[in-house]
């Protein structure tokens, strides 16, 4: 299906909806509709409808345990020593999220960094659920355009050992342990959301005959793998050092 709904209009209604205030897609009228509990008597009923309809959909809401998971991945990727002072254990207590936004509130550098990377969570989150949903949204371009290229054996040399040394192990079909190639591929971005999954799949089905691969990061440089059973023709194949 495809909604003519700017991106941004979503993204906003995504971070303003809360328990009380609530936003619909209409699919066919292509608007988005807000309604408030507090402002509107009959609500309850609207949304129980709406909810029900396949005209409408809801849009999800942002909830404070999303906030609670992205914390912990902020503090593990940009690995500031301010965070050194937080156990991890304690993160699962009220006190140990106060910590956190103490410190960044504090930190004015660290700030900037964690309103981009919570908006940038919150973008994905919403990529993934028009992707699951099936919704597109027309005339927007909303991934970057992926370029996917498969490494000659020469360039596959030159890898890192960390890479180069993952390798097929077995056919998850027929359990096959010998004669399964190795493809490595490069890919200009990283997998962080559903639409970028699919896209990467439709790719990489289109252009290498491949239906099924694994991911591989490599800190600046994201690859993906592939391989087939030649006994069994299975693609689904357990990888290994
Ligand atoms: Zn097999």
């Amino acid at each position: 299906m495809s909604v003519s709904i700017d991106f941004s209009d979503l993204i906003a209604a995504f971070g303003q909806s809360t328990c009380s205030t609530h936003f619909f897609i209409d699919i066919n009228e292509s608007t988005l509709i807000r309604i408030d509990e507090s402002k509107d008597t009959n609500a309850q009923t609207k949304i129980h409808q709406m909810e029900k309809s396949k005209l409408y959909l809801k849009i999800p809401m942002w909830e404070s345990k999303d906030d609670e998971l992205i914390i912990e991945t902020f503090m593990y990727e940009t690995e500031n020593n301010v965070f050194e002072d937080i156990p991890s254990e304690t993160l699962d207590r009220e006190n140990g999220f106060q910590q956190f936004h103490d410190l960044v509130a504090s930190h004015p550098h660290l700030k900037k960094q964690w309103v981009e990377y919570r908006s940038a969570a919150m973008r994905n989150r919403i990529l993934s659920w028009l992707c699951d949903n099936n919704i597109e949204l027309a005339n927007q371009q909303l991934i970057p355009t992926i370029e996917i290229k498969e490494l000659t054996a020469e360039e596959i040399v030159r890898l890192p050992d960390e890479i180069k040394d993952f390798k097929p192990y077995a056919c998850l079909r027929c359990h096959n342990k010998t004669g399964m190639n190795t493809r490595i591929f490069s890919i200009n971005v990283s997998p962080e959301n559903r639409l970028i999954e699919q896209e990467t799949h439709r790719i990489m089905k289109e252009q290498f005959g491949v239906s099924h691969h694994g991911g591989w990061s490599g800190g600046d440089q994201e690859f993906l793998t592939a391989s087939r059973c030649p006994r069994c023709g299975c693609e689904k194949i357990f990888w290994d050092y």
